[in-house]
């Protein structure tokens, strides 16, 4: 096991790994922007190192100032949260040559994963079932006039590159085929520096699913379920249950099974997210995630494993404990992203909290680096804090989660709490009856 593992994040989500750290007898190391010297992953590290200005360009995507704070502390191995340098294989790359462990999956696997177009071919390879689509990337506008009628309108174009929802466009007919492609060729080229572009069949009422696997690349692979995080707005998600409202117990373990037996044949080692988009009862690939994830907290309700902890074990050189048959789920969990947002515009509100005061009691859980006094700072992601909440029956969570938002609260900046408040009164919501688009539509029609 290792003595002393550094954490490449800020947040709440290098507070969750300090705390598997921690209980595992792990000394940690905190790294930090000049922005975040007050922060509280700093304050509850055993040691910490700044690594550079506010820009995350210049901090916490600074890997030479990263390996540096490893040779000077003595860190044995990098957690790299989520976001930043989590799916950056040479990130992963850099470390294995300078001698210290990337708590995550080769990098050869982060980089098939990295390129959409190799994940599908990938994951089709191994038995996954993907969204029909272009074989490879797009290069020639006839080429993909007959991809798209072979496949039939609607289309998505989307960059090889993707991320966070960017570079997509919807084509509804041939005519806006050519524009499509070349907008988002630009935009994937402007945010991704890589403008290679794909297409595939565009569902229209998916909902979004995920399997979370667990490898200790030495063969051995379990699937700990599905999310449901069909709850989106601009393709980000806003809210995630487990169970999906949408499956049963049947159907999650014929895409689970298939999913970690495609793991198995990959070798693949550490935690990762096998994402779905699910439409009249067909599960359709759309890409592996090799980190872990936001939402991961909901799967650890229902499991009772400590994710973080797992892939701790398995960096450190461990064969998984479980086979699947040791993995039993109970209960229903739901989490809620909490922003520094206006609820109505969602514009940043970034500054001083005065005030925090958190729901406790049974059932619930928050993981937030928030405190009295903080000030957020206006270069990071607007994610303040997750309320997670589980409940012996969907109802029962449902009845808890809104219990739970009525105590919360958080005074000084904006936030997405109300948002929430108003979604567990919805009737679709409480019925379990959204796909991808509903929260748009939702916002749309209330604001
Ligand atoms: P990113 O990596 O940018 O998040 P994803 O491939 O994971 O991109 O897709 C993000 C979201 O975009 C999905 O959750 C879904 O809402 C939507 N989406 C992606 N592919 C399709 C598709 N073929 N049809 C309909 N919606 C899609």
């Amino acid at each position: 096991m290792f003595d002393k593992i550094l954490i490449a994040n800020r947040g709440e989500i290098a507070l969750r790994v300090m705390r598997a750290c921690r209980e595992l007898g792990i000394h940690t190391v905190a790294v930090h922007s000049t922005a975040d010297e007050e922060a509280m992953h700093v304050r509850l590290a055993d040691e910490s190192v700044c690594i550079g200005p506010p820009p995350a360009r210049d901090s916490y995507l600074n890997i030479p100032a990263i390996v540096a704070a490893c040779e000077i502390t003595g860190a044995e191995a990098v957690h790299p949260g989520y976001g930043f340098l989590s799916e950056d294989a040479r990130f992963a790359e850099i470390l294995e040559e300078h001698k210290i462990k990337f708590i995550g999956p080769s990098s050869a696997h982060i980089r098939i994963m990295g390129d959409k177009i190799e994940a599908k071919r990938t994951a089709k390879e191994l038995g996954i079932p993907v969204v029909p689509g272009s074989e490879g990337g797009i290069n020639d506008i006839r080429e993909a006039r007959r991809t798209a009628g072979d496949i039939g309108y609607p289309v998505l174009i989307k960059a090889t590159a993707g991320g966070g929802g960017r570079g997509m466009k919807v084509a509804h007919t041939e005519t806006d085929l050519e524009n499509a492609i070349q907008t988002a060729q630009a935009e994937a080229k402007a945010a991704f520096g890589n403008g290679d572009v794909y297409l595939e069949k565009y569902l229209e009422r998916p909902r979004h699913i995920e399997i979370q696997v667990l490898g200790d690349g030495q063969g051995n692979a379990v699937h700990l379920g599905e999310r449901d995080c069909s709850l989106q707005r601009r393709h980000q998600k806003v809210w995630e249950e487990a169970h999906s409202p949408a499956l049963n117990a049947a159907q999650r373990e014929a895409i689970g099974g298939r999913v970690a037996r495609a793991m198995q044949k990959l070798g693949y080692e550490g935690v990762g997210t096998v994402e779905f988009l699910y439409e009249n009862g067909e599960f359709y690939f759309i890409e592996m995630n090799t980190r872990l994830q936001v939402e991961h907290p909901v799967t650890e309700m229902l499991t009772g494993l400590d994710l973080v902890q797992e892939q701790i074990r398995i960096a450190s050189g461990a064969q998984l404990k479980y086979e699947q048959s040791d993995i039993v789920f109970s209960g229903h969990a739901i989490e809620c992203r909490i922003n520094a947002e206006n609820p109505t515009t969602f514009a940043p509100s970034p500054g001083r909290v005065d005030n925090v005061h958190v729901p406790g009691g049974l059932g619930v859980r928050i993981d937030s680096a928030l405190y009295a006094g903080y000030r957020i700072p206006p270069y990071y992601d607007s994610l303040i804090g997750k309320l997670i909440v589980f409940g012996k029956s969907r109802t029962e969570c449902l009845m808890r989660l809104r219990r739970a938002l009525g105590e919360y609260v958080i005074e000084g900046v904006e936030t997405t709490i109300p948002l929430f408040q108003q979604l567990v009164a919805e009737p679709d919501i409480i019925d379990g009856h959204y796909d991808i688009h509903w929260l748009e539509k939702y916002l749309i029609n209330n604001t």
